[in-house]
């Protein structure tokens, strides 16, 4: 392991702040511009390698930041090719992220799309029953630098670029909104070529005044919840903020934001046997869909053994094959755009819900 930097990031800066520090230092306007491209670009471990900056400005920044927040701690590769990172962040506590590669393959057998699924805190506090990242609790949210990082280091372990990022990770982004959504703006800024806005998914367990302000802010990214029960009461059971904000707030709230940005809503639904499968469900789901465009993902569960869930936790079991094939085709003769989410990096306990440091070793 290599010595913990004692500097500030510089990712911690917004493009504007930068240039006031740019300014206090008597450095040339166009120097900014040279210098934000290519070190967003590069996203260099050491500012050295930024070979088209004068070295006396590369010196200057050396002595006053860090170029990163955090450093690898443990990289686990799937059988599928998913990878699990495990980073140290320089300010104290880890985070995960995961690279998900789609089957579908370019012609020099390449996947092609690389979906990178970032955190936005470390642990958080919302004890969803089904999901690793509960038992951690919050321990704080994530810096800009933090939640950029994973996307920049992510990068350098993989052979093609990352096509698509997905706020799905470790805690809830709305309530790190501020910092998610600048680093938004840093990945879709177009001089950067990095992301599109329509690659990018925040998925939210319900927090109604964040996807408010997402709509009233015209984001164009695209938006998710998980939904995972059609009624109050077994959503309250799943979900504890269902409690705070009902299905019929979430969806009122997620109608706003497609009358203001005309983008289809996904609806995340985990399947869990015996609680949220049965016809009755179907029948739901299939109403919620048509208040607007939208589509539902739906999920199979992963264990969470290695979280020793207790009490309600602990009864929630997997639909079986047959039953979620099931309710899958059923949904798809109501008309409904379903897909199936995959298990990628199930085997390296990677899969939705299972980030908690497992492999920590
Ligand atoms: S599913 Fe998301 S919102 Fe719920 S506890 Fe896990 S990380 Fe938090």
């Amino acid at each position: 392991m290599t010595s913990i930097p004692s500097l500030p990031c510089i990712k911690n800066l917004t493009q504007t702040e930068l240039s006031s520090h740019f300014v206090s230092m008597g450095t040339e306007a166009y120097r900014l511009k040279q210098f934000y491209k290519e070190f967003y670009q590069k996203s260099p471990l050491q500012f050295e390698q930024l070979t088209s900056i004068p070295k006396s400005l590369r010196e200057q920044l050396s002595n006053q930041f860090s170029p990163t927040s955090m450093q690898l701690s443990k990289k686990t590769v799937s059988a599928d090719g998913t990878i699990k990172f495990l980073f140290d962040l320089f300010s104290g506590g880890s985070v995960e992220s995961v690279l998900i590669p789609s089957e579908m393959r370019n012609e020099e057998g390449l996947p092609k799309r690389k979906t990178l699924c970032i955190s936005s805190q470390v642990g958080c506090q919302l004890g969803c029953k089904f999901c690793a990242t509960a038992s951690l609790k919050l321990q704080r949210s994530l810096s800009l630098a933090e939640i950029l990082d994973q996307f920049f280091l992510a990068q350098t372990y993989s052979e093609t670029p990352i096509t698509n990022v997905v706020f799905m990770g470790m805690g809830e982004p709305m309530l790190n909104y501020d910092t998610v959504m600048r680093s938004v703006e840093l990945l879709t800024d177009p001089t950067l070529e990095l992301l599109s806005p329509k690659r990018i998914t925040v998925s939210t367990a319900g927090v109604v005044p964040g996807i408010i302000k997402m709509a009233d802010e015209q984001r164009q990214i695209k938006l998710a919840l998980s939904l995972h029960a059609t009624t109050n009461g077994l959503r309250e059971k799943l979900m504890p903020i269902s409690k705070k904000w009902n299905i019929q707030a979430v969806m009122d709230a997620l109608e706003y934001y497609y009358q203001k940005t005309r983008i289809p809503i996904t609806f995340e639904y985990i399947l869990f046997q015996g609680l949220n499968d049965s016809q009755e469900d179907i029948k739901r789901l299939t109403k919620l869909t048509r208040r607007f465009p939208s589509k539902v993902n739906i999920i199979p569960f992963h264990p969470i053994d290695f979280t020793v869930p207790t009490g309600f936790a602990a009864t929630l079991q997997p639909t079986s094959d047959e039953a979620f094939k099931n309710f899958q085709q059923q949904l798809l003769q109501n008309d409904v755009t379903v897909m199936i989410r995959s298990s990628s990096g199930v085997d390296i306990d990677a899969a939705c819900g299972q980030l908690a440091f497992s492999n920590v070793s």
